[in-house]
């Protein structure tokens, strides 16, 4: 039986889980901790669980491993510090050789795919769409939470360039009647993850964020963070062209923003683009969605990654 790996190291939690190469998105072990230890601590007690789980399955190695990673990270294959996070603000994890650290652990014969955690959800959601395999579908991954992370898999590989994208960050006009100045921590002002954040909501609505779950759905602050969620998804259209936007983190657990996104999105195209699907609501559901895999869309990611490495090597 031939066995992946799939690492998530989130902004807060840290997943390792294992597959059969066959069956990617079935996990039949995981292991979680947390990023509050030291990088080494952490990245140490998930390549102890990967190890232990290698041998109680009685197989030499797995067939690859893959990392989907908080970012800033160096995706350059070239470069010196591929594979690092690099300027994180998450001080402890700034330049943390992640691809050298497992390579250490499994060894230069195992294979390892990097990426960003919103790049690698979007690679597995492209894999559950039935495609031409010559000419793969565009999609988008939104994640919302403690920052706004946007994904994209184009041609069926992740988007990379310069560096990688950080849609999060693009500007917004604000929404009439939203005096909120912008909470981005590097001073964006009217930026997405500013405006939408968890910390940009719970400001507006004068709760914490731990209590942002006892807000009820009809109140404002949701209808304004609809608004900028419609906006990055009409962004995101204009500049990608995607066949589906999947949003996922912890703030879309609010069901009820993804219908104020579609409304939103809609209202400010005004009809620009002849699509079918975004004539109905049943249509721009399709189209602005939620994850097939729930909130395992960033481990089952990872494992996408190293099923791609393994199909890249084949
Ligand atoms: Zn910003």
């Amino acid at each position: 039986m031939a066995y992946i790996a799939g690492v998530e190291l989130g902004g807060t939690t840290c997943i390792a889980a294992i597959a059969e190469l066959r069956q990617p998105t079935k996990i039949i072990a995981n292991f979680e901790t947390d990023t509050e230890a030291r990088p080494q601590e952490t990245l140490s007690s998930l390549t102890k669980f990967l190890q232990e789980k290698r041998t109680s399955l009685g197989i030499a190695s797995y067939e690859a491993i893959g990392i989907a990673s908080f970012g800033p990270v160096d995706l350059c294959r070239s470069s010196p510090t591929y594979g690092f996070i690099t300027t994180t603000p998450k001080e402890p994890w700034r330049n943390t050789d992640i691809v050298g650290f497992f390579k250490r652990e499994f060894g230069d014969s195992t294979p390892i795919g990097f990426d960003t955690d919103v790049n690698a959800p979007a690679m597995a959601e492209l894999a559950k769409i039935e495609h031409d395999p010559a000419d793969p579908p565009t999609v988008v991954y939104i994640t919302v939470g403690t920052g706004v992370g946007v994904g994209a898999a184009v041609c069926g590989k992740p988007l990379h360039g310069l560096l990688h994208l950080e849609g999060g960050h693009t500007m917004v006009p604000p929404l009439d009647g939203d005096s909120y100045p912008g909470g981005c921590g590097f001073n964006h002002g009217y930026c997405v993850e500013g405006m939408v954040h968890s910390k940009a909501i719970a400001a507006r609505a004068k709760v914490s964020q731990r209590e942002l779950h006892t807000l009820t759905d009809d109140h404002e602050v949701w209808e304004k963070a609809g608004y900028y969620l419609g906006v990055l998804c009409l962004n995101v259209t204009y500049l990608l062209s995607p066949h589906v936007i999947v949003l996922g983190g912890g703030i879309l657990k609010r069901r009820v923003l993804f219908s104020k996104a579609r409304r939103w999105f809609k209202d400010l195209m005004k009809g620009y683009l002849e699509v079918e699907k975004f004539k109905t609501e049943d249509g721009l559901a399709s189209y602005i969605r939620g994850s097939i895999f729930g909130d395992s869309t960033g481990i089952i990611g990872a494992l996408e990654l190293a099923r791609k490495e393994v199909c890249n090597r084949n």
